[in-house]
């Protein structure tokens, strides 16, 4: 199993991509990373799933937060408080911010998104080979109570970092993704994909997302091998941060078997869940999905490759490669 696919979103595609790694380091690994998360504040085009997956695999992140740059200081954000300039809510560090200078600046002088996050891992070297979804810009906005009675739609970010998910979505819309096409190598790696996992990433924002692009889950679906995800659920709930309030949005439950019947049996292979999550294991194998209940917590990178192994093994048992 030489080519390895992976969709991914921030923390938990990287955390998951880093016990990847140390699981079998002579793959080769694709990552095709969610854009649906990337926001322009200050003139700068951000990208925080990317980053985030580049900073984790290249050494730089900031181990405790799961995203960030270690070391980080705020000085930019400071000075731009004390001219009044918001946002606020949305933590740019300095060092950071000269990544987004250097991205900006690159797609300012014509560059794709593609060449850009190249140019970028150039420096990072990740061992993996990065990805955008699609050069196209596609940004998810959440549907919520306006207040007055009606609704509106904001930033992804914004309801996720300043309203920290604290009130009810109604709907989760990547914008422009049904006019985005896939960028430059994505249907290609899949294609000459081995194995194709779906890390225990949000499954509505980060690989929802990247399955909106046209042309994706199509390519999953056809590649004809096999296609291995692990739950971000466990024991009823996400491991971290507020996954339950986007799959209330799109009307699947928060359960690890939930989630790979919405993904469902047309797309997924197998299923890891966790070991809290035993008694999933027969719904799932119903959907006519092959699944397993093993340790599902990324608590270090042992956990995590072991996790990986175990994917790969049951990437291995459900279609004979
Ligand atoms: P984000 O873009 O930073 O939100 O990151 P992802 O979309 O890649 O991953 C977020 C998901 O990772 C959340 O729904 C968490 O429940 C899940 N997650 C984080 N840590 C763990 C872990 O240790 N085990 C499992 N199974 N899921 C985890
Ligand atoms: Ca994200």
């Amino acid at each position: 199993m030489r080519r390895i696919v992976v969709l991914a979103g921030g923390v938990g595609g990287a955390r998951f991509l880093r016990g990847l790694r140390q699981a079998v380091p002579e793959a080769e690994i694709t990552v095709i990373g969610n854009t649906g998360d990337d926001i322009h504040l200050f003139g700068l085009k951000v990208c925080p799933d990317l980053d985030t997956v580049m900073y984790t695999l290249g050494g730089g992140i900031h181990e405790e937060q799961g995203w960030g740059r270690a070391g980080e200081s705020f000085s930019v954000k400071e000075e731009l408080a004390a001219y009044g300039v918001g946002p606020d809510w949305f933590g740019l560090g300095d060092r950071d911010i000269a990544t987004h200078i250097v991205r900006t600046q690159m797609i300012g002088a014509g560059y794709p998104l593609s060449a850009v996050t190249e140019a970028l891992c150039r420096r990072w070297q990740p061992g993996v080979r990065l990805l955008p979804m699609t050069d196209d810009r596609v940004e998810t906005h959440v549907v919520i109570d306006d207040g007055e009675g009606g609704r509106k739609a904001v930033h992804f970010q914004e309801y996720w970092v300043r309203l920290r998910a604290s009130v009810p979505a109604h709907a989760v819309v990547p914008v422009g993704a049904d006019r985005a096409t896939p960028a430059p190598g994505v249907l290609e790696a899949i294609g000459e994909a081995d194995v194709v996992l779906f890390p225990p990433s949000n499954p509505v924002v980060s690989i929802g997302t990247v399955l909106a692009v046209p042309g994706i889950r199509e390519a999953i679906a056809d590649a004809g091998v096999p296609v291995v995800g692990l739950s971000p659920i466990v024991g009823g709930a996400p491991v971290h941060g507020m996954a339950d309030r986007m799959l209330a949005a799109i009307g699947v439950g928060t359960t690890a078997a939930a989630v790979a019947g919405h993904y469902g049996s047309g797309l997924l292979d197998g299923w890891l869940v966790d070991t809290v999550d035993e008694s999933a294991v027969k719904t799932v194998e119903t959907d006519g999905i092959r699944c397993r209940a093993v340790p599902l917590m990324m608590t270090d990178l042992e956990a995590t490759a072991t996790m990986a192994r175990e994917a790969l093994a049951l990437a291995g048992e459900v279609r004979s490669l």
